[in-house]
C-alpha cells in the first residue's frame, strides 16, 4: 500500500483506497515524536500545524518543541473552539495564513484536534491550490473513531451543518490514546455513541465486548481503549474502502443520525446537545421504530437502552438539561429530518435494524407510523 509507515506503537490500520490509500497509526506518546511519524511524507522540512485554542494550549508547544527539535519548520493556525469555527469567515481565514505561510500543493498540513479542526482544515486542503496534502492527528474520542478517518471534510452554514464541503482524504491519521486523557467525561462518552454505533451496525460481538468493557475504555483504561479505537477505524475504514462517496454502504454509518441531526439542529448548535448525545437518542429511535415495524426483536432495543444507561448516555430527549425540546413535535422533527442530506427525492433515509449488529438501508418508513411512533416518545 501507498503512504505506509511501519509502525511499532500499538498498531497501524490501513484505509484500502488504491493511490488514495493512507494509514491510521494508533500509538501512545505519538504527539512527543511528530517527525518520526511524519518525515516520510515530507519533501521538505517544513509544514503547518492548524489547532484549536484549548487543544493548542494542551498540546501546542510540545508538539511545536518536537517539530523544531527533527529540523521541521512549523508555521501555526489557531482557530477559536467549537462548532462556530466551521464557518466560511474561518476558513477564509485559514486558506490567506496558508497561503501566507507559502505551503505548496505538497507540504503538510496538521489537523491537530477534534472533528471541528479536522473537517474545518481538512476542507481548506481540499480547496487550497486544488488540493493540499493534510494529515489528521485527531485528539477526541469522537474524531479518533470517526471524523479524522475516511475524507468527509466542510462547514456549517446558516441553512444546516456540513452542507459546504467535499470529500478529502488524509496522507495518514496519527492517533496518540493520551490525548484522551485531557477530555471531560462527558466529551467521551460523546465520542463513546459513535464506538458503539459500530457494533451496532454489524458486529454484535463488538457490541457484546462493549457491554462488559465500555466503563474501561471511558475510565482510561489503556489496551480497552487502544482496542475499541482500533475495531472502530477497522470498521470506518472497511466501510469507506467499500464506498468512498457514499453511494450505498456508507450510509450505514448514519445510523442514529437521521434522527440526532433532527435534534442536533432543533437544539442549534451551543454546546447543550452534543453530536455524540444526540447519536445515542437517535439509535434507541432507529432500534424502537424497527422494533415498532416488527423488524427487531424488543429485547434488543432494551438491550441497547440499558447499555446506554449504563454508559451514563441519554436515551430520551428529557435525559438532555434544560428546556432544550420543548415544542419539538413529531411535525416538526420530520421536517427537519427532511432537511438531511441523505433525503432523495423527499424520501428521508433511514437506518433500521433487524437487532444488535444487523443494520440496514430503508427508504420506505410508512409516514403513520413514523409520526405515531416519535408522538409516542417525543416529550
Ligand atoms: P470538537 O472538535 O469541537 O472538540 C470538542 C471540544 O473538545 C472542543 O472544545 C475542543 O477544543 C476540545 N478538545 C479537543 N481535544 C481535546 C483534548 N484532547 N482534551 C481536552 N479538550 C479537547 O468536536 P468533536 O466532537 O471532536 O467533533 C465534532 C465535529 O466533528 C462536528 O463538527 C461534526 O460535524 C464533525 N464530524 C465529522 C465527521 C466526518 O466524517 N468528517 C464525522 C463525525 C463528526
Ligand atoms: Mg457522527
Amino acid at each position: 500500500m501507498s503512504n505506509s509507515v511501519a509502525a511499532t506503537e500499538i498498531g497501524t490500520v490501513p484505509v484500502a483506497l488504491g493511490d488514495r490509500g493512507y494509514d491510521i497509526v494508533i500509538g501512545e506518546g505519538l504527539l512527543a515524536d511528530p517527525g518520526r511519524w511524519l518525515g516520510d511524507l515530507l519533501l521538505r522540512p517544513r509544514l503547518a500545524l492548524v489547532s484549536d485554542e484549548t487543544v493548542f494550549g494542551l498540546y501546542g508547544d510540545g508538539v511545536m518543541d518536537a517539530l523544531a527539535k527533527a529540523g521541521i519548520r512549523a508555521d501555526r493556525h489557531i482557530i477559536p473552539a467549537g462548532e462556530g469555527a466551521k464557518s466560511f469567515s474561518e476558513l477564509e481565514r485559514l486558506c490567506s495564513a496558508l497561503l501566507d505561510f507559502d505551503i505548496e500543493r505538497r507540504d503538510l498540513v496538521l489537523a491537530l484536534g477534534g472533528g471541528v479542526v479536522g473537517d474545518l482544515t481538512g476542507f481548506a486542503c481540499a480547496i487550497l491550490r486544488r488540493g493540499v496534502d493534510v494529515v489528521q492527528i485527531p485528539t477526541t474520542l469522537l474524531s479518533q473513531v470517526d471524523s479524522s478517518v475516511g475524507g468527509k471534510t466542510g462547514i456549517n452554514v446558516p441553512q444546516g451543518k456540513n452542507l459546504i464541503g467535499a470529500f478529502h482524504q488524509p496522507r495518514r491519521v496519527l492517533i496518540d490514546l493520551t490525548s484522551l486523557d485531557s477530555l471531560t467525561m462527558r466529551e467521551r462518552r460523546a465520542g463513546y455513541a459513535e464506538v458503539m454505533k459500530y457494533g451496532l451496525i454489524d458486529q454484535p460481538d463488538f457490541f457484546s465486548w462493549l457491554e462488559d468493557h465500555g466503563a474501561d475504555v471511558l475510565l482510561g483504561d489503556r489496551p480497552s481503549q487502544a482496542f475499541a479505537v482500533a475495531q472502530s477505524c477497522r470498521s470506518k475504514a472497511r466501510i469507506v474502502a467499500a464506498d468512498e462517496r457514499e453511494q450505498g454502504q456508507r450510509a450505514l454509518l448514519n445510523l442514529g443520525h437521521t434522527f440526532g441531526h433532527a435534534l442536533e439542529a432543533h437544539a442549534g448548535y451551543d454546546g447543550r446537545l452534543l453530536h455524540g448525545e444526540a447519536v445515542a437518542i437517535g439509535c434507541v429511535m432507529a432500534f424502537e421504530l424497527s422494533a415498532r415495524l416488527a423488524l427487531c426483536p424488543p429485547d434488543d432495543a432494551d438491550r441497547l437502552r440499558r447499555h446506554l444507561q449504563k454508559t451514563g448516555l441519554p436515551i430520551r430527549c428529557e435525559d438532555i438539561a434544560g428546556d432544550l425540546f420543548k415544542g419539538l413535535g413529531a411535525d416538526r422533527m420530520i421536517a427537519l429530518m427532511q432537511q438531511d442530506k441523505k433525503v432523495e427525492n423527499g424520501m428521508i433515509g433511514f437506518i433500521l435494524a433487524r437487532g444488535i449488529g444487523r443494520a440496514f438501508i430503508s427508504r420506505d418508513v410508512p409516514m403513520p407510523v413514523l409520526r405515531d411512533y416519535l408522538k409516542s416518545i417525543l416529550p
